[in-house]
């Protein structure tokens, strides 16, 4: 069989996903060919990446380049993209057939859009992109004829489940949870969270952004809407467990009550793996699930009442249109407050609640309506502390 050489941009390369999707390039060289780097700040790091992979553009968001890099990009044959606008730049100028979009927040939203414009696929890490604005981005990818294959551990577990199923047959998908560090936790506590201990994953290493959703179980939340819009299904069909162990990525059950699920050992490189390979499966050295390790797998109902985010996503999942735009850009905010050490911990579902109340919702929104309510609720959120 010809092996054809995938042209890849990889969007946040410097962060934990982008990091390990570099290593799995490396490992299988002779299939990728890295375009495009794109980072926020940390150009030593996108240096380092470069002088390894040789790609032809990068871009660096902040801005924030000295004369001297710039020297060495040039020295080395890259071109620089740089600003505010440096993502849009490298996604619509670039030449890429895949996109690996894994930067954090609503940034990956507009080069998500570019990439299916050029007919890209698209390993998509980027949860937020399908939270703002997901009916839009499937529809487009559907009429360009372009895949989004999840990156997202669960939502690889839901897509593995589903191969060779039709979508008829699914009666249920079962998204589960660790419960971050606080499932044991009583409610009145979480008032007094720390940054530090919230930045405490029992499973997972992972950017800063997602730990703390995974600690406020909003991350639950943004993957519910995410499994949604990937898998065009109502939000009345997916239920959340709670599966401490994280062995169990996700599950799918069908009308005749079987049950299909996808395990493994928690190592982000699978599903990564995956989505860069697909449609094939290819060997790699991995850690193996080991049964005799996990002599139990355990699950419970996850508690609505205590971790609000999740239960204010379903809501925003519910009620469509910009509302989950507003969701997702209300809680990016509140956990940079909290991050800051402006706000508590407990507030950050708070923030949300109140963003997504006060918003006025536009049903079926193009483009430009999801990026105002994003806007809207960026420039309200504080007011409502
Ligand atoms: P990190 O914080 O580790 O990395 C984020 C990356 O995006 C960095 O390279 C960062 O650059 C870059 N970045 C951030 N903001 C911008 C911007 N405005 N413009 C350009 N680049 C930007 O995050 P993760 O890797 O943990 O997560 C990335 C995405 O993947 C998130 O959406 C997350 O929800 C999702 N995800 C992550 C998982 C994980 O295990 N980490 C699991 C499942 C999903 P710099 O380094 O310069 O700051
Ligand atoms: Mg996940």
């Amino acid at each position: 069989m010809i092996q054809t050489t995938k042209k890849i941009l990889i969007l946040g390369s410097t962060g934990s996903i982008g990091t390990n999707c570099l290593h799995i390039v490396e490992q299988m060289r002779e299939a990728f060919q890295v375009v495009g780097l794109a980072t926020f700040s940390r150009v030593e790091k996108l240096l380092e990446q470069a002088r390894l992979f040789h790609p032809e553009w990068v871009a660096v968001s902040s801005g924030q380049i000295t004369g001297s890099a710039r020297k060495t990009f040039r020295d080395l044959g890259v071109h620089v993209f740089s600003g505010a606008h440096a993502l849009e730049q490298i996604s619509l100028e670039s030449d890429y057939n895949m996109m690996v979009n894994a930067v954090v927040g609503a940034a990956g939203f507009l080069p998500t859009l570019h990439a299916i414009g050029k007919g890209a696929d698209i390993a998509l890490a980027n949860k937020e992109t399908l939270v703002i604005g997901g009916e839009l981005v499937m529809a487009q990818a559907k009429k360009q004829n372009v895949a989004v294959l999840p990156v997202d551990s669960e939502h690889s577990a839901i897509f593995q489940s589903l191969m060779g199923e039709s979508s008829e047959t699914v009666e249920q998908i079962i998204l589960t949870a660790s419960g971050g560090p606080f499932r044991t936790w009583s409610k009145e506590l979480l008032s007094s969270v720390t940054v530090e201990q919230a930045l405490k994953h029992p499973n997972w290493n992972m950017g800063k952004k997602i730990t703390i959703d995974s600690a406020t179980m909003m991350n639950k939340g943004l993957e519910v809407i995410e499994a949604i819009r990937l898998f065009h299904v109502s939000v009345d069909k997916i239920k959340v467990v709670i599966h401490p162990q994280s062995v169990i990525h996700s599950m799918v059950a069908f009308i005749d009550g079987s049950v299909k699920a996808q395990l493994g050992v928690p190592d982000m490189r699978v599903p990564i793996q995956l989505a860069l390979t697909y449609p094939e499966r290819k060997f790699s050295r991995f850690p193996r699930l080991d049964f005799g390790k996990y002599t139990e797998l355990t699950f419970e109902e996850p508690d609505l009442n205590k971790f609000q985010a999740l239960a204010l996503a379903f809501e925003a999942g519910r009620i469509g249109g910009t509302a989950p735009a507003v969701l997702n850009a209300a809680n990016e905010v509140a956990v940079s407050l909290f991050l800051n050490r402006k706000i508590r911990f407990d507030q950050i579902p708070q923030l949300v609640e109140q963003a997504v109340m006060k918003h006025q919702v536009v049903q079926n929104p193009d483009k430009n309506q999801l990026l105002a309510a994003d806007l809207w609720a960026r420039q309200n959120v504080e007011r409502f502390i």
